[in-house]
């Protein structure tokens, strides 16, 4: 599943590419993608058009900043990605397809479905989305992990309280912070929420500069692949010894998510 690295990249790709462009046209043939709009032809009506004044990540989600009354946001949900520069035609599960002013189009690939399109009214609140990973405070961030009493890992998935981290990179930052992912964040020390913020911001940088996640249908926008994910700790790696002392490690569900630590180091 594409995570704030993977969305970043994505973002920073193809930014330049529609930034001060006016969407032309937009097509689709998966009315699924429009699930949670009036329909698509609402979709239709409200960005064709329309200048994109910037593209922007909020969280996981994509954000077409328009000229109009509504912004078009674009979840990329589980195995969606955009590409640029290619021809529709030669392309396989284009799910959508926002056609630009100069004849250049964006493409939405997603093999199974799960992409999602909202309109959002620029005064609507509604979004209720926690502060960006990137981009919280410390203090922000102990606040959050402090209130709330759960395990700590389904308190990082939470986007409403921070958004933008998916189950790669939680086991990634528990790992690197050396917290165990079952952790009730009420017994967390200081000491531990500042790795765990630690740890989340380079975690996530790390991948942003290596562009991402190479993981199941995630592709950056030029069709290549992304390269955090040989680099990985201990996502999907249960029963390979851990890097850092050569445990075993095991693997757990938690919030329904396939979850993955070291039974040595983190406690
Ligand atoms: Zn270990």
């Amino acid at each position: 599943m594409p995570e704030l690295p993977e969305v970043e990249t994505i973002v920073r790709a193809v930014k330049p590419y529609a930034e001060g462009k006016k969407i032309q046209a937009i097509r689709s043939d998966t009315p699924r993608l429009f699930r949670e709009c009036k329909s698509f032809g609402a979709v239709k009506k409200a960005v064709e058009g329309k200048r994109i004044i910037a593209l922007e990540r909020i969280g996981k989600n994509i954000v077409f900043r328009l000229d109009g009354e509504y912004d078009l946001w674009l979840h990329l949900m589980m195995s969606g990605s955009l590409l640029t520069g290619r021809e529709a035609g030669k392309e396989t599960y284009i799910r959508m397809e926002i056609e630009l002013d100069n004849g250049k189009k964006i493409l939405f690939r997603d093999i199974r479905k799960f992409g999602r399109v909202r309109l959002v009214e620029k005064i609507d609140t509604s979004m209720r989305l926690g502060p960006d990973a990137l981009v919280v405070s410390f203090s922000q961030f102990a606040y959050i992990i402090q209130r709330k009493k759960k395990a700590v890992k389904t308190v990082l998935l939470d986007q409403s309280l921070v958004c933008g981290i998916g189950n790669i990179y939680a086991d990634e930052i528990l790992w690197y912070a050396g917290v165990m992912p079952l952790r009730n964040t009420d017994s967390l020390s200081m000491e531990e929420i500042k790795k765990i913020y630690k740890y989340m911001n380079t975690v996530l940088s790390a991948a942003i500069r290596v562009a991402g996640t190479s993981f199941r249908d995630y592709r950056k926008p030029d069709g290549s692949e992304g390269g955090y994910f040989a680099a990985r700790k201990v996502y999907q790696r249960t029963g390979e010894a851990c890097a850092k002392d050569g445990a075993l490690i095991q693997r757990t569900i938690i919030a329904q998510r396939g979850t993955h630590f070291c039974p040595a180091h983190q406690l």
